[in-house]
């Protein structure tokens, strides 16, 4: 099976009716393989920067993490690498920063963590700008915002990581750039604010991942709960074709970087909701691509008309699966 997906590697993700979808990377922990990657996507939807300070015994310094970021953009380059901030607490921890608490996913995690520790978070920040000097492929992405003070404090510490290099670099002539800054939609009260964050930020990436989880109210982590934990469920499919909605009338680009793109029923149904980004693990690659390449947008839409009909993520399911035995 993996040698059908295989054989189109090298052909575009272009729909049965010629719609091109961009289907990005997302990566960070494996900086050798990702080296063949590169060739394969179109860029990097989502990097996630804290799997490599879980590998270290410490905070990496500025210099370290510019040297790392700058190699990460320069293999991808041209294309646009997502860097997302530091995203620590839930069910990232590093040994050298304690975080103990009861309740976790609801507690101190990503933008929450590095808005209260500025200094970690202008270190990063300056660390990625300079990385970023004379490439220009980089985008910055924040985890976890839920209030709109996340964003614009955000937003004010960029600013300020980006003058206090103006001055660092004033005689020099490196190329400081602004880059792109979007947020991640996974908390349910950010998608309500898509009409003020949409006059805030360049883009946002849908994390279907903690998105379900919060909406169903499931530990994505809990065995005993695995089997409620479902982005097919209804409720989540109605969210996310509302997130396409709203940035399509806001006109802020969207993409999604959860588990669900890299799913071939999932892609089906994101690019029926008009989605045209989808950021996946390398694995999931070829196989979206051949599934994409063999229908029209019209017959995905007609299967995602039928699928936010049903009432239950089981329903839904059985309507996945006589649509793909029809498609196979
Ligand atoms: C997500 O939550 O969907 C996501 C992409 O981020 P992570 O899986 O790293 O939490
Ligand atoms: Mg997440």
């Amino acid at each position: 099976l993996h040698d059908k997906f295989e054989a189109e590697h090298h052909l575009p993700p272009v729909t049965l009716d010629g719609e091109r979808i961009s289907l990005l990377l997302n990566a960070g922990l494996d900086l050798n393989t990702e080296q063949i990657h590169a060739k394969l996507c179109d860029g990097v939807g989502l990097y996630r920067t804290e799997s490599w300070f879980m590998q270290k015994g410490q905070f990496p310094s500025q210099k370290e993490q510019e040297a790392w970021y700058r190699e990460v953009l320069a293999r991808h380059h041209p294309d646009p690498v997502v860097m997302r901030t530091l995203d620590i607490g839930g069910d990232k921890v590093l040994d050298y920063f304690d975080i103990k608490e009861d309740n976790p996913f609801l507690g101190w995690r990503g933008v929450r963590v590095t808005l209260d520790h500025p200094e970690l978070f202008l270190d990063q920040l300056k660390a990625m700008l300079k990385a970023n000097a004379g490439l220009g492929n980089l985008r910055i992405m924040l985890p976890m915002v839920s209030h709109s003070e996340e964003v614009d404090e955000a937003i004010n510490l960029l600013e300020q990581a980006y003058f206090e290099l103006q001055e660092e670099w004033a005689d020099q002539f490196y190329n400081l750039e602004r880059p792109e800054i979007g947020v991640m939609l996974e908390v349910p009260s950010s998608v309500f604010l898509l009409p003020e964050w949409s006059q805030k930020v360049d883009f946002c990436s849908v994390g279907s991942n903690d998105l379900t989880q919060y909406l169903l109210a499931v530990d994505r982590s809990n065995a005993k709960v695995a089997d409620l934990f479902d982005p097919y469920h209804p409720s989540v499919l109605r969210v996310l074709a509302q997130i396409a909605r709203d940035c399509q009338h806001y006109e802020l680009p969207f993409s999604l970087c959860g588990e669900l793109g890299g799913e071939p029923e999932g892609a089906i149904l994101l690019v029926a909701m008009g989605y045209r980004r989808l950021s996946m693990n390398f694995s999931s690659l070829n196989k979206v691509k051949w599934v994409l390449r063999r229908l029209t947008v019209c017959d995905m839409e007609k299967l995602l008309r039928e699928c936010l009909a049903q009432s239950s993520a089981k329903q839904v399911h059985r309507v996945l699966r006589a649509f793909m035995i029809e498609h196979q």
